[in-house]
């Protein structure tokens, strides 16, 4: 992870995409604006699933399990592409508060698992 994680630094920088630090109204805005960003990658997912769900009604009604592998099969690159946008955006803010994004993952994987109550 914290390869993925150097990889997009120098990507951003490059690309000139890092969210500004410049001051607080400055940060504020590139801030909210990638949070935005990456509300919208998450429906672009949303959308692949919609279209998924969709085309396995429509091609095969008579073989509902065979629709469905088609429409995964299909839709697979693509929801491989929105899952990378959505990653991307997540590692921008790891990277912008300094987070090791490993290490807050099994974190919060572990404190999860500890929990009594799962579904809170
Ligand atoms: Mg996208």
């Amino acid at each position: 992870m914290k390869e993925v994680q150097e990889f997009l630094k120098v990507y951003q920088k490059e690309m000139n995409w890092e969210i500004s630090n410049e001051n607080y109204e400055e940060a504020k805005t590139s801030l909210l604006h990638n949070y935005m960003l990456l509300t919208t990658e998450v429906s672009e997912i949303a959308e692949e699933i919609r279209s998924i769900i969709n085309e396995t009604r429509i091609s095969h009604p008579e073989d509902i399990e065979f629709a469905f592998k088609e429409a995964k099969d299909k839709h697979k690159e693509n929801i491989g592409n929105e899952i990378a946008d959505c990653f991307a955006y997540l590692i921008k803010f790891a990277n912008y508060f300094e987070i090791d994004l490993e290490e807050s993952f099994y974190s919060k994987m572990k404190e999860v698992q500890l929990r009594k109550n799962k579904d809170v």
